[in-house]
């Protein structure tokens, strides 16, 4: 893209001054950004330091090193980190950051670093290096921010493959395709550890570290968001990072943040202090008290809570359902009444006909199973007993199809089977004639 204000046609100016990355810069890059030292294939050995191979021992040694994940190649006598691999090729390439300050500008530059080599050719066995510039991103002292970049080749599943043949240029963010990564916020994995910060955002709370935010993007926001620049200020990274991911314009509870901050309280799990605090409303506890706001286990109280919350509401909804249930009452004692008094069994056991809406409320949380939370009072084809032992314990719950006239199922606590399932079954089957004739 053209640039299109003086604004643009400056920073394109600016960006074709910078300085070619230096010789040193490189160096670090091949140094650090490749951890895999070597590929173990069968005995043998390749190393992609040197590009020589070599062939085990299988001593002791050698297996309780691979063990370790670690070996030294006896030919450049470097430590290598070992992966199981018979690949014949290798290549890797990461992003590669350099962080700096141009003519008043904060600039990050994103590099794409690849190494790359083979065992089967000889040629080609040492390890060779390329190292590309794929974005800028110029940001100056009021948080702007300018994309200079290569265009992306088309490439499916691949949404930054950079054309470093074509010239780096301004470009703009494309917000349509939100689904996908945004390919100029790019949080690389290794930063030369030299870097060049603009006065301003140090002072506005940066201090070395990126605690999961892109470089370019926290540069952004501690220029233009008071209350990020506030979190970092005072130390609260994860909250900065959580705001920051989840787009808050605001953080919830910015009271008991700055309690949080006035009593020197870092909150190091953002999303659970968050909760938390919603914990503390939902039971009526003051979040501008600081005993409630900076608790000291954190996990524990949340946890407490959370549990206590939930038994609640188990139990608010229990009661709803009771409410909405006694409505059906009258219908089932209509449609299943005449089925009320049928009562058979042995000398262990007595089943009988569930008699009322209240009772298979009872029943189901007794037994800690559905049958009252799926509503089967309301089934018209299914008739509901209960088995109980000679003392009146409950032992399993039945269903029975009116239709067909078969057990649907039977079941003890927590919908499990009992010793007496099979017994159940066929006391219920001896004695079906008495549904049958009642129906
Ligand atoms: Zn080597």
């Amino acid at each position: 893209m053209k640039p299109t204000s003086t604004y643009q046609r400056h920073i394109v100016e600016l960006s074709n001054k910078l300085p070619s990355i230096t010789e040193k810069q490189k160096q670090w890059a091949f140094d650090h950004c490749f951890e895999t030292g070597g590929y173990q294939y069968g005995d043998n050995v390749w190393c992609l330091y040197c590009g020589e191979t070599y062939r085990t021992d299988n001593t002791t040694e050698f297996i309780n090193a691979v063990v370790g994940g670690e070996a030294i190649c006896p030919h450049c006598g470097r430590k290598l980190k070992l992966e199981n691999s018979r690949k014949k090729m290798y290549s890797e390439s990461w992003y590669y950051t350099i962080i700096t300050t141009f003519k008043g500008f904060q600039v990050c530059r994103h590099f794409i670093v690849e190494k790359s080599m083979r065992r089967d050719r000889a040629e080609l066995r040492k390890p060779y290096y390329t190292i590309n510039e794929a974005v800028q991103n110029w940001i100056d002292e009021n948080g702007k921010e300018t994309i200079i970049a290569r265009p992306c080749k088309a490439m499916f599943r691949i949404y930054d493959a950079w054309d470093f043949s074509k010239p780096m240029e301004i470009r703009r963010r494309h917000q349509t395709y939100s689904y996908r990564p945004d390919k100029y916020d790019i949080e690389a994995k290794y930063i030369y550890p030299r870097r060049s910060v603009l006065p301003k955002i140090k002072r506005n709370g940066y201090l070395g570290r990126f605690h999961g935010i892109s470089a370019s993007e926290l540069f952004k926001i501690l220029l233009t968001d008071r209350e990020a620049e506030i979190l970092a200020k005072n130390g609260q990274f994860d909250l900065l990072r959580h705001k920051h991911k989840r787009g808050y314009k605001e953080l919830p509870f910015a009271h008991a943040i700055r309690i949080a901050n006035r009593n020197k309280y870092v909150i190091k799990d953002a999303s659970m202090w968050l909760d938390y605090m919603e914990l503390l409303e939902y039971f009526n506890l003051d979040t501008h008290n600081a005993h409630y706001v900076c608790p000291r286990n954190l996990k524990a109280v949340h946890d407490s809570l959370l549990a206590k919350k939930d038994r609640i509401e188990a139990k608010l909804e229990l009661e709803r359902k009771m409410a909405e249930a006694r409505k059906w009452e009258a219908q089932y004692q209509e449609t299943k009444g005449k089925f009320f008094g049928i009562c058979f069994g042995n000398e262990d056991i007595v089943i009988t006909v569930i008699q009322s809406v209240a009772e298979m409320a009872e029943e189901g949380q007794a037994m800690h199973h559905c049958v009252f939370k799926m509503e089967y009072y309301k089934k018209p084809n299914s008739l509901i007993l209960s088995a109980k032992d000679r003392n009146g314990k409950r032992i399993e719950t039945i269903e029975i199809d009116l239709k067909t006239f078969k057990v649907v199922q039977s079941r003890g606590v927590c919908n499990k089977n009992t010793a007496k399932h099979e017994e159940i079954l066929k006391l219920v089957r001896d004695n079906i004639k008495l549904i049958k004739q009642a129906a």
